[in-house]
């Protein structure tokens, strides 16, 4: 299983909005998909249309008391895209598990060895505290929601400084497979200053689709439903589905079995 966080300490920049419907891309192009939401938020959960009564096994019992992943999953409404749903205990995590040795390995330790998927993305909280550096310790690589807004650079500074810093402590091999753009207006020519900007900065590593500002991505995580599902032909969905292809061309040669 190819692991992939989704991350920035930043809030409000399209994590959730981005794990849920490249895990649904993926999914609706065949490949066994599964969705981690480590945010006591539990946005991700909801957006996936999961039920209160369904999130007894979450996150926070893998996280902290130990449960096997498998128990720990329940099936969206998506063929082939399951989900460890998240609650608001999982808030106590961080707290819980701060005299733990090894507080930085429990989601690595946890999906360790898990073949039933071919690929699993981690929704993370907006902080780099111990639920964002389990994600980053259990991670192949990070994908990196970045809203066009001014001090967009700034916050991402802070996060490869974090990386590096994973890198060096207990993940050497955490790769970066890219910056994608979200929340991008046309019409707004701080935006496109801002993008331009980026790109300058981060070069190959930013993909070329860009998320644009649609309403539709927001309004549907309020029906329970990614958006690819709600509605499959708005321009969102198509900048997720142009995202996944662009995502799998950049996954390693040998995990494109799928
Ligand atoms: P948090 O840091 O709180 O976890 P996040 O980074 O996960 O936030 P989202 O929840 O995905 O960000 O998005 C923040 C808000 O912006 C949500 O209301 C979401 O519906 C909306 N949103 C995200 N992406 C877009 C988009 N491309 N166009 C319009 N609205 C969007
Ligand atoms: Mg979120």
């Amino acid at each position: 299983m190819i692991t992939i966080a989704v991350a920035n300490q930043k809030g409000g920049v399209g994590k959730t909005t981005t794990a849920i419907n490249i895990a649904t891309a993926m999914a609706a192009t065949g490949w066994k998909t599964l969705l981690i939401d480590l945010d006591p938020q539990g946005n991700a959960s909801t957006g996936m249309g999961v039920e209160n009564e369904d999130r007894a096994n979450s996150s926070y019992e893998l996280l902290v008391e130990g449960m096997p992943l498998g128990e720990c999953i329940v099936p969206s409404t998506i063929p082939g895209l399951d989900i460890v749903p998240a609650t608001q205990d999982l808030s106590g995590a961080e707290v819980e598990l701060v005299s733990v040795e090894d507080r930085t390995d429990r989601l690595r330790n946890a999906i360790a060895g898990h073949g039933e998927h071919e690929i699993c993305f981690i929704d993370c909280p907006p902080s780099l505290g111990l639920l964002t550096l389990n994600a980053l310790g259990a991670a192949d690589t990070l994908l990196v929601p970045l809203q066009c807004e001014f001090f967009a650079l700034e916050g991402l500074s802070q996060l490869l400084q974090t990386v590096e810093r994973v890198q060096q402590r207990f993940n050497p091999d955490l790769g970066i497979i890219g910056v994608v753009l979200t929340m991008f207006d046309r019409r707004n020519r701080l935006t496109d200053q801002v993008a331009d900007d980026v790109r300058d900065c981060l070069g190959e590593l930013v993909f070329q689709s860009v998320i644009p500002r649609n309403v539709r991505l927001s309004e549907a995580p309020s029906h329970g439903l990614p958006a690819l599902v709600y509605d499959h032909d708005c321009a969102g969905s198509r900048a997720y589905m142009a995202l996944a292809r662009e995502l799998i061309g950049r996954l390693p040669e040998e995990r494109k079995a799928a």
